[in-house]
């Protein structure tokens, strides 16, 4: 056991006139075990606060999605288990049609509103089958969990459905005002396999969308 010299110890606040002996010991051992817990408590508050900003870093913003950083991490690490187990892939670029014209029209504040709706209404009609991310600007990206065409097809048409504008109305049921171009692919993966590969796959499926006419959608598969 510690043997504590009672001139030496400091006394700050204390009666010296009843710390003496076995009184002294337990007041010295009671202020270094505050000490401690105060000492854990800072740190836990510190590591919690790290925790939060680094999530933080990942999410947009403006639309509560997870961001590009946030997509880069969890692309790789579908990647690797989707190679593991010889599947494939799947993932869609999503992206505005004519928004610059839209924010023109209606002013950039509109705009937002767009993008916040949009990026919740891609959320619900991915539900389960995949993950949204905002790519950047009016881009989005899709992680899905599923790889047959078919319900990529649903999906695809699900959201196409969401975002298709009453010609009389120039508003849909979800108080969206635009519609989307979504390009899909599917993919084979093996140890090559390279995340930004995939995304410039899915990117050519939407430019050819894009080219003919917008408002619809486009998967690649490989076989
Ligand atoms: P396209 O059909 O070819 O996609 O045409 P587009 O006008 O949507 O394409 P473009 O990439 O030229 O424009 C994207 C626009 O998105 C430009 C920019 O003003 C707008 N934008 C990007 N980020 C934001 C944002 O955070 N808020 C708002 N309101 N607008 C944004
Ligand atoms: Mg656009």
């Amino acid at each position: 056991m510690r043997k504590y010299n009672s001139r030496a110890l400091p006394l700050q606040g204390l009666k010296r006139s009843v710390l003496t002996g076995s009184h002294l010991l337990i007041s010295v051992c009671l202020k270094e075990r505050t000490e401690a817990f105060t000492q854990k408590i800072l740190l836990q508050q510190k590591e919690t606060e790290r925790r939060a900003a680094e999530h933080q870093s990942k999410i947009d913003a403006l639309t509560g999605l997870g961001n590009r950083f946030l997509l880069e991490e969890n692309l790789a690490a579908h990647l690797e288990y989707a190679i593991a187990r010889q599947e494939k892939i799947c993932l869609a670029i999503i992206d505005i049609d004519h928004f610059k014209t839209h924010n023109d029209l209606y002013g950039h504040m509109h705009g937002d509103h767009c993008l916040r709706l949009t990026a919740s209404v891609l959320k619900s009609c991915v539900g389960k089958a995949g993950s949204v991310y905002r790519f950047g600007g009016d881009e989005f990206l899709v992680l899905l969990n599923i790889t047959d065409y078919d319900s990529v097809r649903d999906i695809a048409e699900n959201i196409k459905q969401h975002f298709n504008l009453d010609e009389s109305e120039d508003i849909t049921d979800s108080g969206l005002t635009v519609t989307l171009s979504q390009g899909y692919a599917i993919c084979r993966t093996d140890a090559d396999s390279r995340k930004d590969i995939l995304i410039s796959k899915a990117d050519k499926a939407l430019y050819a969308v894009k080219n003919s006419g917008r408002n619809n959608y486009l998967i690649f598969e490989e076989d």
